[in-house]
């Protein structure tokens, strides 16, 4: 009986052993989960990671004397990782979401966002919606109006859940379209072109990067949806939650935070979209 105790406590402590390195990796560094595909918080500049999460990812790490490591993923792929414990934080332009709160817990929200439209420039379909003054009820009736209709939207996002109906975010979506759900939102765009989507919608600042990228596109720069982004660790990670909190804190007090959003968001950062 003895015996048998001793050989399952070894093999527990093996168990747990594994667990750890599984878990947290080298402790030295700051894995991060994103999806290098959302510009301006997220995307590739050759080989290079860029943007406004980016940017904070690196001063996150520094605060926390880790390495960085970005671990490109596709987005619906993130929370897992995060939950997992094989990334420490998923920075990744993500909405706090209820649904979400129960995987992963959220830092402080550091930016609002909303979902819009992209549609080809030149499509008639769109003429009654396409005017300054448009009106998210005007473009939710238009929507409910079509037949024959696809919008593309980006896997695990809430596009796809706006588009597709979700009930934990109390979207309804439109029976009469059909959602497709591509691994990239540039991917869903170019298929605007390819005339396969007849609309994207997607978060609004990556949609005018997307679409000045691929070209022949048109924003409708209305908001259809109010979110906010945070980032998302694994539940009871106080250490990188508290870390990334007094970062966020300090950057919104000093003015820093303002400063790296808006020199994405000022015309000058460039996203190349690279057909996959
Ligand atoms: N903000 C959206 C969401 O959280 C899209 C994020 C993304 O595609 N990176 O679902």
């Amino acid at each position: 009986m003895k015996k048998f105790f001793a050989v399952l406590l070894a093999a527990c402590m093996v168990a747990g052993t594994a667990v750890a390195f599984a878990g947290c990796g080298d402790d030295d560094m700051l894995r991060v989960a994103t999806n290098a595909a959302f510009p301006p918080f997220e995307y590739k500049q050759g080989k290079a990671f860029t943007g406004v999460d980016m940017q904070i990812a690196k001063l996150l790490a520094d605060d926390m004397g880790k390495t960085l490591e970005i671990v490109d993923m596709e987005f619906d792929s993130v929370i897992n990782s995060v939950k997992s414990g094989d990334c420490a934080i998923g920075m990744a332009g993500m909405t706090v979401t209820e649904t979400r709160k129960e995987q992963v817990d959220f830092t402080d929200e550091y930016y609002e966002s909303a979902q819009v439209m992209i549609y080809k420039t030149g499509d008639t379909r769109f003429t009654g919606i396409d005017k300054e003054d448009v009106t998210a009820t005007e473009i939710e009736t238009f929507l409910s109006e079509q037949t024959d209709f696809t919008v593309g939207t980006q896997n695990g996002t809430t596009g796809y859940m706006y588009s597709h109906g979700d009930e934990g975010m109390g979207y309804d979506g439109y029976s009469n379209i059909e959602t497709l759900g591509y691994t990239t939102g540039a991917a869903a765009a170019r298929d605007i072109i390819e005339d396969k989507v007849d609309a994207v919608i997607i978060d609004r600042q990556p949609a005018l990067m997307i679409a000045e990228s691929v070209g022949g596109l048109t924003v409708i720069d209305c908001a259809l949806t109010s979110e906010a982004y945070a980032f998302a660790v694994r539940k009871g990670d106080t250490e990188t939650l508290n870390a990334a909190n007094a970062l966020l804190d300090e950057l919104e007090e000093n003015g820093e935070l303002d400063k790296i959003i808006n020199s994405f968001f000022d015309g000058t950062a460039t996203f190349t979209y690279t057909n996959p």
